[in-house]
């Protein structure tokens, strides 16, 4: 494989597939309802520092900015505390038994949560106005190179017109495995593991029999060399979304990315669970679907209701 800091990263809307992201990064404004005093801007310090020793902290919303101007007027609105901690009243005797009773407060609705991503900061900071800082370092990188290898392997896969499971060393990659579903065999005999099944068979024989989990240490990526798991740092490919044991079977064999094409009625990997996403587990890969997908509209029809 060539070097991978030597080449283009395209950016996540031209990606030719979906990541499928964690909830968080798909929910729509829940807010909060915050008092704000209105305040000219030489009242400033003074009101904050009355915010201060008075009344509760805004934990949980470091994301919102403290102070906005009001439109077309030379005031300042500066948030005090959530509505939840005091009522009006108490709110007003509290100013007032400082030397505030001139002060005007409202009651305002800040986002919940932090903006993830740029979406969520258009939409939610024209409710107030938030902190945010694009980030995108721990973004998955592709280059158009690794899109075609990508675009390789999945067609070759959605080919053979039934429900398999690829995986891939994406250091050198080699298909370390490839299954079909045969369930009609065993009930648990799903693509997922049968092809992880026949990566520990491989494993196995490569040791000379000895254990499932054992390859030589000069066979091993570093990663799985320090890991002792299975599949640590491959790709699979799938035709379809995986169930929630496959899902799982994934997480325990360390993969670091999973690429499937068609979604399915009992997938755990966007359709009803995001087991990848879970926060529990310590192990998370990143999930990416629609690969292909449009070039496999029959291949969809005939398959999209089985239960995977
Ligand atoms: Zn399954």
């Amino acid at each position: 494989m060539s070097n991978k800091a030597q080449k283009v990263s395209v950016p996540r809307e031209s990606w030719p597939f979906v990541e499928v992201l964690a909830d968080e990064y798909y929910r729509s404004l829940e807010t909060v309802s915050v008092y704000a005093a209105e305040i000219i801007p030489q009242q400033t310090n003074l009101i904050l520092k009355f915010a201060q020793k008075h009344l509760p902290a805004l934990e949980g919303l470091e994301h919102a900015k403290r102070i906005r101007k009001v439109p077309e007027a030379n005031r300042l609105q500066v948030l005090l505390c959530m509505q939840t901690f005091l009522s009006e009243n108490e709110l007003k005797t509290l100013l007032s038994t400082n030397g505030y009773e001139d002060i005007q407060f409202s009651t305002v609705e800040i986002s919940k949560y932090a903006p993830l991503n740029r979406q969520q900061y258009e939409a939610w900071n024209k409710s107030w106005p938030l902190s945010y800082r694009e980030d995108t370092r721990l973004d998955p990188k592709f280059s158009p190179e690794d899109f075609d290898i990508i675009h390789q392997n999945m067609s070759a896969i959605l080919k053979s017109k039934s429900v398999v499971c690829r995986i891939v060393d994406p250091s050198t990659d080699q298909v370390m495995s490839e299954e079909c579903d045969t369930r009609e065999r065993h009930p648990l005999h799903h693509a997922v593991i049968n092809s992880i099944n026949l990566v520990a068979r491989k494993e196995s024989e490569s040791a000379g029999g000895v254990g499932r989990m054992k390859r030589p240490a000069d066979q091993m990526t570093d990663e799985a060399q320090k890991t002792g798991y299975l599949c640590t740092g491959y790709d699979i490919y799938l035709t379809h979304e995986p169930c929630a044991m496959c899902a799982m079977a994934l997480v325990h064999s360390r993969v670091a990315r999973v690429f499937y094409s068609i979604p399915s009625k009992t997938g755990a990997l966007g359709t009803n669970y995001k087991i990848h996403a879970h926060p529990s587990l310590n192990h998370h890969y990143r999930v990416f679907k629609d690969v292909l997908r449009d070039e496999h509209h029959v291949l969809e029809s005939s398959l999209v209701d089985q239960e995977l």
